[in-house]
């Protein structure tokens, strides 16, 4: 038998450890996987003063894919500068795993078309994938205050470039759409330039550039048509949301942050929902994609990738409805469903 793929499991705050729970009994089914579960985030503020620790980092190192719910909550929001924050376990992951590459697949379930806020002849037929660039540009550049004004610096080396744009290609079915503001910016310009060389090491896919004003419209008035966007980080950050915003429900979305071989870390896009932690109201699906994305893109299990992302639609369409989505379905009800349609 092939060996078991190790995983760690961090199931953080809130509704984490029940969003968590689910996802262990959809991996015990699928079998082949080793899971070791440690704290992160405000958890692991409470049990050790710092929202991760060297030992879980290395663990994480150590593994094939991190699998990761949620961090946060009221109890560790706090005005204290000097106080460990739960956020600080997720940068501290991104940054310690060196995961540049944050990909947000949008694919509306057919039984949730009338969820989203575009008409459902728009948004039929849409299956995007968002590549952003998560660990250069403005965010991390020089910043600061002189004589009144303020400044952020945005900087691009061309290696950062070329390695997020490898990533867009590698898992583009027929087109990349590189988004940048060449008009305008000198970072743009050299993003575009090596965009440009990437794209002649891969052949069968197309490559198109758009501005990023542009993009933020083509998004809403004709999502279907994208494949790929591969952007740069700022750019990224909030096309991200609005194309996350097409499905209709936060309860819906995974992602996955990848990096330069090491394991991928993989979460839902939502947070710790504080409010409805503990009632059993927390909708699983968002936690289900992501293990479909671990499986796709951090170990090389596509088949039960699709299985999984299947048994979801197959869910929906019987009419499987968690209270997030206008129904009264828990998250006990929710996995039952998807299980039995797997
Ligand atoms: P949130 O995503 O936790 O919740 C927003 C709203 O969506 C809430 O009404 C919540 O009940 C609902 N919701 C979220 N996920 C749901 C799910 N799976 N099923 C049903 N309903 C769901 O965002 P927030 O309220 O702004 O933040 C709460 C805490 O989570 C904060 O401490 C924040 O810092 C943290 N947070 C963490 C992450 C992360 O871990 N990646 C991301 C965002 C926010």
């Amino acid at each position: 038998m092939a060996e078991a793929h190790r995983i760690v499991a961090l199931p953080g705050d809130g509704i984490g450890p029940e969003i968590m729970a689910a996802a262990r009994e959809l991996l015990d089914r699928l079998g082949g996987f080793e899971v070791e579960e440690h704290l992160v985030g405000g958890a692991s503020i409470d049990a050790h003063g710092t929202a991760l620790t060297p030992e879980v980092l290395a663990a994480c190192r150590a593994s094939d894919a991190v699998l990761l719910a949620a961090v946060g909550g009221p109890k560790w929001d706090t005005t204290d500068p000097d106080a460990p924050r739960p956020e600080q376990g997720l940068l501290g992951l991104r940054k310690g795993l060196e995961l540049f590459a944050n990909l947000r697949p949008v694919r509306p379930s057919a039984a949730l078309l009338d969820a989203s806020p575009l008409r459902r002849e728009r948004i039929e037929g849409t299956d995007l994938l968002v590549v952003r660039e998560l660990t250069g540009g403005i965010y991390f550049g020089d910043s600061g205050r002189r004589d009144g004004a303020a400044f952020d610096t945005c900087s691009y080396e061309v290696g950062e470039i070329e390695r997020i744009a490898e990533v867009a290609f590698r898992f583009a079915r027929r087109r990349v759409t590189s988004v940048d503001k060449a008009n305008v910016l000198e970072t743009s310009r050299l993003w575009r330039e090596v965009v440009e060389r990437v794209a002649e090491r891969h052949e069968g896919t197309e490559l198109e550039h758009l501005l990023v004003d542009n993009a933020a419209m083509q998004l809403v008035a004709r999502p279907a048509a994208f494949d790929v966007i591969l952007t740069e980080n700022l750019f990224g950050d909030i096309l991200s949301d609005e194309a996350a915003m097409l499905t209709g429900s936060i309860g819906m979305l995974p992602s996955a942050s990848v990096g330069a071989g090491g394991p991928g870390l993989f979460e839902p896009v939502h947070g710790s929902a504080p409010d409805i932690a503990g009632t059993g109201k927390a909708n699983p699906l968002a936690m289900f994609g992501s293990v479909a994305m671990m499986l796709r893109y951090g170990i090389g299990r596509e088949e039960e990738a699709s299985a999984i992302e299947s048994a979801v639609d197959r869910a929906l369409e019987a009419g499987l409805r968690t209270p997030d989505l206008g129904g009264d379905a828990t998250t006990e009800d929710a996995t039952r469903a998807v299980l039995a349609n797997l």
